[in-house]
């Protein structure tokens, strides 16, 4: 009896394991299928969010992946990203963001799409790692002719953790190709001023959980000490997860350069995108004298 309790003890506290690696493994093969193109048909994709500068005007968008499982529905990236970066996946991954976000950018070129600004893209940590990164996102883009600087790779932070001389050479590889560089999440990681100083970025972009704190005032230190910084580096800043007039008031009276967040748009799908920028330009703030000296 005390044996059989034991038993059954053992199995109640494997059971969550068991079926937790079951279904990581079931993930695992979804996320295989739903990259070889033919059995995977419509299971990823782009979704799109655009940033807007301090005056309204259009910077750019950010491509959030996503994955519909045919059973499962649609899984959060903050669900398979991980999965995909445990299993080794996250190149195959990663190589089918780049090229679909370079196959979108040449489709709205050809219908006649106005979408002026750059196009941001995640990577992840591991993809950097990876000695043909930069090699093969340079042959994907030249592959697709696209230009590098209609792109912006967002990295994160952990991203520099590890071999940080490599990485910033690699960084300045890519940099000197044309690729323009933001660094995602800033505020609530291991960020050390002297990556900030090191690093080739054009923009750090401020996190949500950083955004959704401040208060309804202009003198939050924290946030101004931020933006000053890296202005001070001649980076610009980019909030994300502006959900609020009062958060967008806070973060331009600081002198935050771009916003991004629930307030102007959610992530939407090409079609979505597409409708949003036609009514932005329909809506658009006088031209400047100066022209587009977007970002
Ligand atoms: P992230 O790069 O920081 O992306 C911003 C996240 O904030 C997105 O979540 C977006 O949907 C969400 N967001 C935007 N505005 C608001 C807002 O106003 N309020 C709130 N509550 N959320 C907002 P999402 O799409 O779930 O992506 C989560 C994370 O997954 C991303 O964070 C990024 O780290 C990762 N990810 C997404 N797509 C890719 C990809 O293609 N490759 C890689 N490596 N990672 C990706
Ligand atoms: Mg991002
Ligand atoms: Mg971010
Ligand atoms: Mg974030």
């Amino acid at each position: 009896r005390a044996k059989a309790a034991g038993r059954s003890m053992v199995r109640l506290f494997e059971a969550p394991m068991q079926q937790e690696a079951d279904t990581r493994l079931l993930l695992e093969r979804g996320l295989r299928e739903a990259l070889e193109s033919d059995a995977g048909q419509g299971q990823l994709a782009l979704h799109f969010q655009p940033q807007l500068d301090r005056d309204g005007r259009l910077l750019g968008a950010e491509a959030l992946l996503r994955w519909r499982h045919p059973q499962h529905g649609e899984l959060p990236p903050g669900v398979f990203i991980p999965l995909a970066e445990e299993t080794g996946l996250i190149h195959a991954l990663g190589a089918w963001v780049i090229a679909e976000a370079c196959a979108r950018l040449k489709a709205w070129e050809r219908d006649g799409v106005a979408f002026h600004g750059r196009l941001a893209i995640n990577v992840s940590a591991w993809q950097l790692a990876h000695p043909h990164f930069a090699m093969q996102l340079e042959q994907q883009v030249r592959a697709a002719g696209i230009v590098p600087g209609q792109l912006t790779l967002e990295l994160t932070e952990s991203a520099l953790l590890q071999d940080f001389e490599g990485t910033l050479a690699m960084l300045q590889r890519l940099v000197g190709a044309g690729f323009h560089l933001a660094l995602d999440d800033f505020g609530v990681g291991y960020s050390s001023l002297s990556y900030l100083q090191r690093l080739p970025l054009d923009v750090i972009k401020i996190d949500r959980a950083f955004v959704s704190g401040l208060a309804p005032t202009d003198t939050d230190p924290l946030a101004s000490f931020i933006v000053d910084v890296a202005h001070r580096l001649d980076i610009a800043t980019v909030a994300e997860g502006v959900e609020t007039e009062a958060q967008r008031q806070v973060l331009v009276a600081l002198g935050c350069d771009g916003l991004q967040g629930y307030l102007i748009c959610r992530p939407v799908d090409d079609a979505g995108f597409r409708r949003w920028l036609a009514e932005y330009e329909r809506t658009l703030p006088a031209p400047s004298a100066v022209g587009n000296d977007a970002m």
